[in-house]
């Protein structure tokens, strides 16, 4: 039986922004967006599969003004913790309050590069980054948590070490990277090499050693170098068992990333449609042959199983980016 102990749940795909590397293609609302009303089933399933964290992401799920706020307010109810994840370019003061109010006090954001023209260029709408560090510089006076994401590409790859400084300055609370995956806009030729993945693994290996009080330092899905060379970071999991994922319109999906759908919770339970024979046949198809049997395996579980599929179209394909193999 798998519990789902992180659920993201896509609450619109509307969206002011239009960057490279969009998972989703965002941009309008899908018709048919799920209500509170749809949630509750998923509410009860979420207590009894004691779930502790829940990301509420979009589009820009700030632009669904009431929603946003009614969902995170039920799910504290839950005891759940609500994380945001906003492009902050429409955040403000009264924005703060009713998060704060609604039980928010963690919000993840994105900033692609270190420099405004780089990072609009990337986000597709120019004062983007002027906007997210306004903001952040203001949701760190309220008190929030900040994590930031770099979404790695190869046209920014070489800006890391200038975007871990800038995050210093700006005092954040957690620097998340993840190389990115081609699924929604996001296109093969933004897609790194191994030799720039193992470049950036060592130079958070430093940053991390040097570090560790100041910022918190992830790879996800996790870094090959911190989970060799210490026992800092590994992927806790095999893909498709704690963590979920609920589209704009209720679709229940293995990972974000992935365009599978194993039910929708207008119709099925969340509990029961991650259990199901459909999702366990599933998980079967995306194990790879060859990292089941590599000694890595029970710290990598098999890398991003989504970044394999979007780069090969195949289920059990080995992750590309697979740093124990040349
Ligand atoms: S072969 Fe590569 S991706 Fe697979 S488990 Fe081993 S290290 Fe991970
Ligand atoms: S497939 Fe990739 S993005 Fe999805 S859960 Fe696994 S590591 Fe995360």
């Amino acid at each position: 039986m798998y519990n789902i102990k992180s659920i993201r749940i896509q609450t619109t795909t509307a969206c002011n922004l239009k960057c490279h590397h969009c998972f989703t293609e965002a941009g309008k609302a899908k018709q048919k967006e799920i209500t509170l009303n749809d949630f509750q089933p998923v509410l009860e399933d979420l207590k009894k599969m004691k779930t502790k964290t829940a990301i509420l992401t979009g589009g820009e799920p700030l632009l669904r003004d009431k929603f946003i706020y009614e969902l995170a307010s039920s799910l504290t109810d839950f005891e759940i913790i609500n994380i945001l994840y906003s492009n902050m370019t429409i955040f403000n003061k009264k924005i703060a309050q009713k998060l704060q109010k609604n039980g928010v006090y963690i919000i993840h954001t994105s900033i692609d590069a270190a420099t405004a023209n780089e990072h609009d260029c990337f986000r597709g709408k120019k004062g983007a980054f002027d906007k997210t560090i306004k903001s952040i510089k203001l949701a760190k006076k309220l008190g929030f948590q900040i994590w930031v994401r770099t979404t790695l590409t190869n046209q920014n790859i070489k800006q890391v070490p200038k975007i871990f400084d800038l995050l210093l300055k700006l005092k954040v609370d957690s620097f998340r990277v993840r190389p990115v995956i081609t699924t929604g806009s996001a296109t093969e030729n933004l897609v790194i090499s191994k030799k720039q993945l193992k470049e950036v693994n060592l130079f958070l290996l430093k940053k991390k050693q040097a570090l560790e009080n100041k910022i918190e330092i992830k790879f996800l899905p996790f870094c090959f170098e911190f989970a060799v060379k210490s026992s800092w970071q590994k992927k806790t999991m095999p893909c498709f068992e704690t963590q979920g994922y609920i589209s704009s319109v209720g679709d229940i999906k293995p990972c974000a990333y992935y365009p599978v759908v194993l039910g929708n919770i207008c119709n099925n339970s969340l509990f029961k449609a991650w259990n199901s024979k459909k999702a366990n046949d599933f998980r079967k198809k995306t194990q790879c042959k060859e990292c089941i049997s590599c000694k890595f395996y029970s710290i990598c579980y098999g890398g991003c199983r989504a970044a394999a599929f979007g780069r090969t179209g195949i289920f059990s394909a080995q992750d590309p980016l697979c740093l124990a193999t040349p």
